[in-house]
């Protein structure tokens, strides 16, 4: 088990060295034909360059996507 306290830098789970740096980006996505981009977050590992997106970029990006379907 892990001792260390919570700080705000969080590890990466891939290789349990690098840090994450949060990022954004923009996808392309569709919905009913209509085509359109939304902001997608996530962070890259500064070692390994995993990219990932934990539970607050999932959850961003996941309402991103709603408010996108709901104005397509
Ligand atoms: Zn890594």
């Amino acid at each position: 088990m892990s001792q260390t306290t919570a700080s705000k830098q969080r590890v990466c789970p891939a290789c349990g060295e690098g840090r994450l740096e949060p990022r954004e980006s923009t996808q392309q996505v569709e919905h009913a034909g209509v085509e359109g981009t939304i902001p997608l977050r996530y962070a890259v590992c500064d070692v390994c360059g995993s990219e990932v997106a934990e539970a607050d970029e999932a959850r961003a990006n996941k309402r991103a996507m709603m408010a996108f379907r709901k104005d397509a």
